[in-house]
């Protein structure tokens, strides 16, 4: 897998800069686990430490995602395969999150539902029947704004006027009327409000 050859590559590098994981780990602020988390091909480094991480090692960040050096001559090429991947990456990350969302949706009114069901069947005093029902409800509620987030930054809301993509705030989110997934907003761009609609690809 990829994720394995940029490890080794990065573990490559370092030696090759006489570094030992500790040594590197300090220089760019993390443990030494995660040094040999990346070599191992287990973990990638996050996007704020590649830079630095490239700059130590001396090698650009189309090599770490190559997981290689790379010659003059393949590097554009190199270059557009990564940027592919990158976005095909994103695309599948998003699509996991909404289809997420869809599953704890569903789940968590269903068990509302048999929650509510079964505190109106069973022999409680009305008051306890009461802070129950509020308790399910409360939880719901937490769940939703849950969900909310992983609606927010998964994929983004494209403008039906200007056909401008762009990933609103949470509270932008929350407070618009939505029917589904498509949620009237404001767009920042021609700054109409519009009934808009969740697109995966930019
Ligand atoms: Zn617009």
């Amino acid at each position: 897998m990829k994720q394995e050859q940029i490890g080794k590559f990065i573990a490559r590098m370092r030696k090759k800069q006489n570094l030992t994981q500790a040594q590197l780990a300090e220089k760019l602020n993390v443990t030494d686990r995660a040094i040999s988390k990346w070599e191992t091909g287990k973990g990638m480094p996050d996007s704020s430490l590649m830079l630095p991480l490239c700059q130590i090692l001396h090698i650009s960040v189309n090599e770490l995602l190559s997981g290689e050096v790379i010659s003059e001559q393949n590097y554009q090429a190199k270059l557009e395969e990564n940027l592919l991947e990158t976005v095909k990456q994103k695309e599948l990350a998003d699509r996991k999150l909404l289809t997420l969302e869809i599953i704890w949706g569903t789940s968590a009114v269903i068990m509302y539902l048999v929650l509510v069901l079964l505190i109106t069947y069973l022999d409680f005093v009305p008051w306890l029947k009461l802070l129950a029902i509020m308790g399910a409800t409360i939880l719901i509620f937490i769940v939703s704004l849950f969900l909310l987030q992983i609606e927010q930054v998964a994929g983004f809301y494209e403008c039906r006027k200007c056909h401008y993509k762009y990933v609103p705030s949470y509270n932008q989110v929350l407070w618009a009327g939505h029917i589904g997934r498509t949620r009237y907003m404001r767009c920042p761009k021609c700054k109409q409000k519009s009934w808009q609609k969740k697109v995966i690809v930019k």
